[in-house]
């Protein structure tokens, strides 16, 4: 086979979607069947199964990862005037929940070798406005959640886990997730555990916290008609909650596989231009992502697309750039590692689905750089 008839990408939804469609298509017809579109029977079914599989008393079903932010803020009692420690270096929606809450990103730098939140660079940035700590698990591989709470613990701060990226990912041997005392999750599609449309969770041990975010989720209801507080209509759908409990049961061994395509990365790759993400031995990432540095980011990028393999960025520009958040006042320079990471960065293939050709086409490429 010639270079050529690859064309690797570097995300295959269609491989994955198709390999379950019978299974979700028999939970469609009954969520059809019974109208059960909004919220409700599947829904639960499956917050039930995500809180078990979390490890934690409780799962609250949304309409996605932001939302899932934006009702943390809320139950946190988090609003206007508020300050709230995001990493520079994470999909912009995390930075979005504490802004639709009314309060304040502050941004703060990630490590040079994890590209996690930097716990050594958070107290600089607490004021006496500062209400909670977001971190995030960055490309699923866990930030170190013990520094970082030891930090919330002595400044008396709300600690967050954004686990959009994290579905089965583990720290110290427990489940991001379950590690602070309030998370959130994303079911993108594009994530690891995805639905079949928008969907987001929240995972916490703590009971004010679910009954607060249940209602605010349902128009700030608890008896039908009711109106307690002023609320939302943030409720994941019937069919998301279907689709997304046949895919927790494949999850495992899709992460399993995941975690094998990255094995061999790691040991196979060998070419001293392309540097990887550190992992401490405490860290059990389920590989979102798959992100490597190298100098020259786009001459590397050009290379795998002449050998049919599709890179990608994540994330191009860092949180405190983007134009959104110009009123804030960051400029280029505050944040050396993001900066470094944003315009260094190209993510490999990776899905469970990859084959064992593409796998060692793409690492024969990118030794070959
Ligand atoms: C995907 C993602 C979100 C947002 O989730 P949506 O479901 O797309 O709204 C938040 N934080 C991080 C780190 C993400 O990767």
């Amino acid at each position: 086979m010639s270079a050529n008839a690859f064309n690797i990408p570097c995300l295959d939804l269609t491989r994955q979607n198709q390999s379950v469609k019978a299974e979700i298509f028999e939970q469609f017809e009954l969520v059809f069947n019974e109208n059960a579109f909004a919220g409700g029977k599947y829904v639960e079914q499956f917050e039930n199964s995500f809180a078990s599989f979390v490890g934690t008393k409780y799962a609250i079903g949304v309409s996605n990862g932001t939302i899932a932010l934006h009702l943390a803020m809320l139950a946190l009692g988090i609003g206007t005037g508020d300050e709230v420690i995001v990493p520079a270096n994470t999909f912009i929606a995390t930075a979005w929940g504490v802004s639709h809450a009314g309060a304040t990103p502050v941004f703060v730098d990630c490590d040079a070798d994890t590209w996690e939140i930097a716990a050594d660079k958070i107290e600089a940035a607490i004021t006496p406005k500062t209400k909670a700590v977001i971190g995030v698990h960055l490309y699923g591989q866990p930030f170190d959640v013990d520094a970082v709470q030891a930090i919330c613990d002595k400044h008396k701060l709300h600690l967050i886990e954004d686990a959009a990226q994290a579905q089965g990912s583990t720290y110290k041997g427990k489940q991001c997730g379950s590690l602070a005392s309030i998370a959130t999750f994303s079911f993108y599609p594009g994530k690891n555990l995805g639905a079949c449309g928008e969907a987001g969770g929240i995972t916490t041990n703590n009971e004010a916290y679910d009954t607060q975010i249940r209602s605010l989720r349902n128009h700030g209801m608890k008896v039908r008609y009711y109106h307690d507080e002023i609320g939302y209509n943030y409720r994941m759908g019937g069919l998301e909650g279907a689709s997304l409990s046949v895919k927790l049961k494949h999850l495992p061994s899709w992460n399993e596989k995941r975690r094998a395509i990255a094995n061999r990365y790691h040991t196979e790759i060998t070419n001293p231009k392309i540097k990887m993400q550190v992992q401490p031995e405490w860290a059990n990432s389920n590989y979102h992502l798959f992100v490597v540095t190298t100098e020259d980011r786009d001459g590397f990028l050009e290379f795998l697309k002449q050998h049919g393999i599709n890179g990608a960025l994540h994330y191009p520009v860092p949180c405190h750039l983007q134009k959104a958040y110009e009123h804030l006042g960051y400029k280029e320079g505050d944040f050396p590692n993001s900066e470094y990471l944003a315009s260094h960065c190209v993510s490999l293939p990776m899905f469970a689905e990859l084959t064992q050709e593409e796998l060692e086409h793409t690492i024969k490429i990118v030794n070959q750089y």
